[in-house]
């Protein structure tokens, strides 16, 4: 076993890939806008994606944000996060 495997593992949204927490973007709805949470320190459901504008577009192509937070989600705020 090596030590890797204790590091916290998330799907990315995106590619349904799993990777270690850290390198994952984490985002938050606050409200029916969704964040980026830079620091992991929003409360409640995140969802997991990688910083790419590729796994970021996948998701909202198969309306990954809806379905993980169960409701419409506002993209527009985090759009530009994903630009290269
Ligand atoms: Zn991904």
């Amino acid at each position: 076993m090596s030590a890797e495997s204790n590091l916290p593992l998330r799907t990315c949204v995106g590619c349904r890939k799993r990777s270690a927490k850290k390198g994952l973007v984490r985002l938050v709805l606050i409200g029916s806008q969704l964040k980026v949470d830079k620091e992991a320190k929003q409360d409640g459901r995140g969802a997991y994606v990688h910083q790419t504008q590729e796994c970021f577009e996948a998701a909202m192509n198969y309306s990954a944000f809806d379905r993980s937070f169960r409701k419409k989600v506002d993209v527009s705020d985090v759009q530009s996060f994903f630009r290269p």
